[in-house]
């Protein structure tokens, strides 16, 4: 695991004020990577979010600030992939770059007028776009409040746990297709769905429509098929983290998923957000996560702390021009039964490859209270326990014009590593 350096440093300053504003989301210790473009420059480029800018990583890579390799240059870029597959030294070694140039009192770029002007881009005039190349998505489960809840309304209430969820880091494979970045709207699916009561399934739009919060692992270094991942590799393999939602409908689900996991119902959307904060940037924010028992199989136990706290919100606001947004969970990521470096472990014990760009999904992020499930059908209990909006009326699942926004953080001595938001309003369904 990387150690804590210079550029976690709470003291840390950046010559960009903004950057230095309490509750900024990307103070100088953060440095998180994105993709992004500009109306005068419509090619999508590698850059880090710094206050309300952007640092464009192949202007300054063009102008020899940064060089985090020989020869091609790899942030003009449409994807992190190529960066990523570069490596942890690499990753290390330019954040450690990026840091010191952005820190009070480098003049490199500061002073230099004319390229500072090229270089940084205010971030209210960017377009964001997906900042990585998907290569697969694999979703877990790994919220042991989730999948009991889920097990209680789904199947038994007295046997909601299925006996293999202690020991192995439960997923099913999605579609690396459907993944896009914050602000995609996301369309109704449409699909099977059996009604109550009744003995053969229709095909219609869904009707129980959800979000699910979760955090995505960015894969940043591959693995090759046949060889399984140590828990160290694992841990050193992945790049960084986003906010992930993992779009689900309970409906079609509830008729599909019984014997090989979800497929329609999961298969439309799953939306991130557009910056990747790095596992490094994470390092002041490693907790241990709740104790394991019965305890994993070896090739699961983890010598560190591998969890991470991470504060969440997730906002339902719906389309009204005078609607407004109501908090409807807030939780924390530290307390997820599996940590995202078990579940790469597990993933490749099969001698499943494992690829530069492949994202794994968390699991939803549910805590004890209910005022922290992280989804429509735990909030609502599947539609028994309305949830009341601040501008009046009541949701069990999401509407039409329903936009969900998930936020997260990090909250340090005096800054705060934010991740942004993904926030995705549901379009009607295409006619059946
Ligand atoms: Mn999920």
């Amino acid at each position: 695991m990387p150690a804590l350096n210079a550029t976690h440093d709470s003291n840390l300053k950046s010559w960009i004020a903004t950057a230095n504003a309490e509750g900024c989301s990307f103070p100088i210790q953060n440095l998180p990577f994105g993709v992004f473009s500009t109306a005068d420059r419509s090619a999508p480029r590698i850059g880090v979010a710094i206050g309300d800018r952007i640092l464009d990583l192949a202007v300054i890579e063009e102008a020899g600030l940064v060089r985090p390799r020989d020869g091609s240059p790899v942030f003009a870029s449409s994807s992190l992939n190529s960066f990523m597959g570069l490596g942890p030294a690499i990753w290390s070694r330019t954040r450690a770059r990026l840091s010191a140039l952005l820190a009070t009192g480098n003049a490199e770029l500061r002073d230099s007028e004319v390229l500072r002007s090229k270089a940084l881009i205010s971030q209210s005039t960017a377009v964001l776009h997906l900042p990585i190349d998907v290569r697969g998505y694999t979703d877990f489960y790994a919220s042991k409040e989730h999948a009991t809840n889920v097990g209680r309304m789904f199947r038994d209430p007295d046997n909601a746990l299925l006996p293999n969820w202690l020991h192995i880091p439960i997923a099913y494979n999605g579609r690396a297709s459907t993944v896009v970045v914050s602000g995609t709207p996301v369309r109704r699916p449409l699909g099977q769905i059996k009604l109550p009561g009744t003995d053969a399934p229709v095909l219609a739009s869904s009707r129980k429509l959800d979000f699910e919060l979760e955090i995505g692992a960015i894969v940043g270094t591959a693995s090759p098929m046949g060889r399984p991942l140590t828990m160290s590799n694992a841990e050193a393999a992945i790049f960084g983290y986003v906010l992930l939602n993992d779009w689900s409908a309970r409906d079609i689900q509830q008729w599909e998923y019984v014997p090989l996991g979800p497929f329609q119902s999961k298969a439309f959307a799953t939306s991130i957000s557009p910056w990747v904060v790095t596992a490094e940037a994470l390092q002041p924010f490693r907790v241990a996560g709740p104790k394991q028992v019965p305890e994993p199989l070896p090739y699961l136990r983890q010598s560190q702390p591998n969890n991470y706290d991470i504060q969440l919100e997730v906002t339902l606001e719906p389309e009204h021009h005078d609607a407004r947004a109501t908090t409807i969970c807030r939780t924390n990521f530290k307390d997820m039964y599996w940590s995202s470096a078990q579940q790469l472990a597990h993933h490749a014990l099969c001698g499943c490859a494992m690829q530069v760009g492949d994202l794994l999904g968390s699991g939803t992020i549910s805590g004890a209270d209910p005022a922290s499930y992280g989804s429509m059908l735990e909030l609502s209990w599947n539609g028994s326990r309305p949830i009341h909006l601040a501008g009046g009326g009541e949701r069990c699942f999401l509407e039409d014009g329903d936009e969900i926004a998930i936020s997260g953080w990090s909250q340090g001595d005096g800054f705060r590593i934010g991740f942004g938001e993904v926030r995705s309003r549901v379009l009607p369904a295409h006619p059946v």
